[in-house]
């Protein structure tokens, strides 16, 4: 004889319920050819806790019982998903009793009428296996997709190199926090920086070694900012920050640290330390001038543009 094939549904667990333990061994019984694993429990209160603790694949619960009978049990289990997750529910029930109808509204996933036929018990318990395992595979892929969104929601606002937010990214928040700040007064400070002569860094040191100054910059000058802070990278070698909530007079002390903590990073190569500097363009919102985000950004590469001009590795604001 042919040895049986490994049915896909073995090693399920099933949990009984009745308050009859000679019913509860009978059930057994009827499906221990089928290679599921068993777990028992003779009141309601005992099978909400078995549920809670085993997380069974299928519940198989008497509706008869004396305390919380099978229908409370089942409306509970079924009320409350989050906490006990999807067990399908197979009720049972003496028969003309006006139980199986009102199991089966109050979201029971099947039931049985006693005496229970031996054949349909194993039918009814596989088909609700079969149906709690789907349920478990396509609750698996939800869970898969939510991440990958996630990731890619990630990805779709970091800049490859650096880690920082990218462009897209900082125009979005950007114009968030400059509307926030227009409409409810506060203050703004927009920080534009720039590494210094990096073409002469990328000629002299290879452009490879370049990106990893580039990298070593972004991180240094992340690990000044707040958590309400936005860092991105603007493009090439230039890094913009947005500050809301900043107290002006505040602002000069942040920028200040900002280049220190650049000037004070050890870029290493096979020469030894390579030094490099950013200087910054800073602009403060609100202000007698800038009305809008373009304006405020004008004012910030202005004062980029002079920080370059009076000799780089320096912080300038735009009213100077
Ligand atoms: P300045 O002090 O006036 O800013 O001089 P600079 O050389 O930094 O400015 P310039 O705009 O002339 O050159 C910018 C250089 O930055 C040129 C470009 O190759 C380099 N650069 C831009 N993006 C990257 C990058 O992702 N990696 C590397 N390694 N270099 C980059
Ligand atoms: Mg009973
Ligand atoms: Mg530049
Ligand atoms: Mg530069």
């Amino acid at each position: 004889m042919m040895a049986p094939m490994p049915s896909e549904l073995a090693g399920r667990s099933i949990l009984l319920v009745d308050d009859d333990r000679a019913n509860v061994a009978h059930l057994r019984g009827e499906l221990a050819a089928e290679e599921y694993r068993f777990l028992e429990a003779y009141d309601g209160a005992a099978a909400l806790s078995a549920v809670r603790d085993s997380s069974p694949d299928l519940v198989l619960m008497d509706v008869e019982m004396p305390g919380l009978g099978g229908i409370q049990v089942c409306r509970i289990l079924k009320s409350s998903q989050p906490q006990f997750g999807f067990v399908p529910v197979i009720l049972m029930t003496a028969r003309g009793t006006q139980g199986k109808v009102e199991g089966l509204e109050l979201g029971a996933d099947d039931y049985l009428v006693k005496p229970i036929d031996a054949a349909e018990l194993r039918a009814r318990v596989k088909s609700m296996l079969r149906l709690k395992a789907s349920n478990d595979g396509l609750q698996a892929a939800n869970r898969k997709l939510a991440e990958l969104n996630a990731r890619l929601e990630e990805l779709s606002v970091t800049d490859a190199l650096t880690g920082l937010h990218n462009r897209g990214f900082f125009d979005r928040r950007f114009e968030y926090e400059f509307n926030r700040a227009r409409r409810y007064r506060s203050s703004l400070a927009l920080l534009m920086m720039d590494i210094d002569h990096f073409k002469k860094l990328n000629d002299a040191h290879g452009h490879q070694f370049g990106d990893l100054v580039l990298q070593g910059v972004a991180k240094a000058l992340q690990a000044c900012l707040r958590d309400v802070d936005t860092i991105a990278r603007y493009g090439g070698e230039e890094i913009v920050a947005i500050l809301p909530e900043t107290p002006q007079a505040e602002v000069a002390g942040v920028a200040e640290r900002l280049r220190l903590a650049v000037e004070s990073a050890e870029f290493l190569d096979q020469g030894g330390r390579v030094p490099a500097t950013i200087s910054i363009g800073a602009a403060l919102y609100p202000n007698r001038v800038a009305q809008s985000r373009a304006d405020l950004l004008k004012l910030a590469d202005d004062a980029l543009y002079r920080a370059k001009e009076g000799g780089r590795n320096r912080v300038r604001f735009y009213e100077e």
